[in-house]
């Protein structure tokens, strides 16, 4: 039987599936997981623990002991987006996650960008979070970072979304987090419509 009674943080994480939902929040919150074998413990950044598809920094004998979860700093900004066919209870096609610090006068003083979906692993955006940091956090900075998500992320076609659609849709969610953030614009609203 493939569907079980658990679903644990450890078990979401240690599967190093490239579509477990809470390794990319997480790896956007910065945080830390601690490998455990008999009494030999080491800690490491949750997203160096994610090496390729199928494959995780997790040696023979030592099993996922803890999450360890920054609390975020006052005033930070944080989101996470899942794109899924179904509404609810649907395995995710894309799903981006976002952890933002702004400085006092406006601009990015930190930002943290996550997804699941767009690579063979859970992956950071780094590139474009690079594009943002110490830019203002204004429409103009977001639509330039929108076109470095070429840079980071290069998805796959499958059953769940093509290539092109993922592409399209991973970096609409950071024009979202914008969106949201700020309210300079009215909140998205997706309408289901059905055909005539
Ligand atoms: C129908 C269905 C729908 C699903 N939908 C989603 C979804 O929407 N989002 C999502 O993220 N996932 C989804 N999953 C995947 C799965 O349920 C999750 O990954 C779940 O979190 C696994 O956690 P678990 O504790 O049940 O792990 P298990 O299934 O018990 O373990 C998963 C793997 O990790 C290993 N493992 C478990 N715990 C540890 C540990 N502490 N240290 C080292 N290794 C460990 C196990 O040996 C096994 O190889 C779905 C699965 C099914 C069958």
């Amino acid at each position: 039987d493939q569907v079980r009674n658990m679903g644990t943080i450890g078990g979401n994480i240690a599967n190093g599936s490239p579509i477990g939902d809470t390794p990319p929040p997480l790896i956007a919150l910065g945080a830390r997981l601690t490998l455990r074998r008999g009494k030999k413990r080491r800690t490491i950044p949750l997203e160096d623990y994610f090496i390729a598809y199928g494959k995780q920094d997790r040696r023979p004998g030592e099993f996922v002991e803890a999450v360890h979860v920054p609390v975020p700093a006052k005033g930070t900004k944080f989101a996470v987006y899942k794109i899924t066919k179904r509404r609810d209870e649907d395995i995710t096609a894309a799903l981006g996650a976002f952890y933002l610090t702004l400085a006092k006068d406006g601009s990015v003083a930190d930002i943290r960008i996550a997804y699941g979906g767009m690579a063979a692993t859970p992956k950071r955006a780094f590139a474009v979070e690079k594009t943002l940091i110490g830019k203002p956090w204004t429409e103009a900075s977001v639509e330039a970072a929108m076109a470095e998500y070429a840079n980071d992320f290069t998805p796959l076609t499958d059953m769940r979304a093509s290539a092109e659609y993922r592409a399209l849709a991973a970096k609409n969610l950071l024009l979202r987090f914008f969106v949201e953030t700020t309210g300079t614009r009215a909140p998205f609203q997706v309408s289901r419509y059905e055909a005539a």
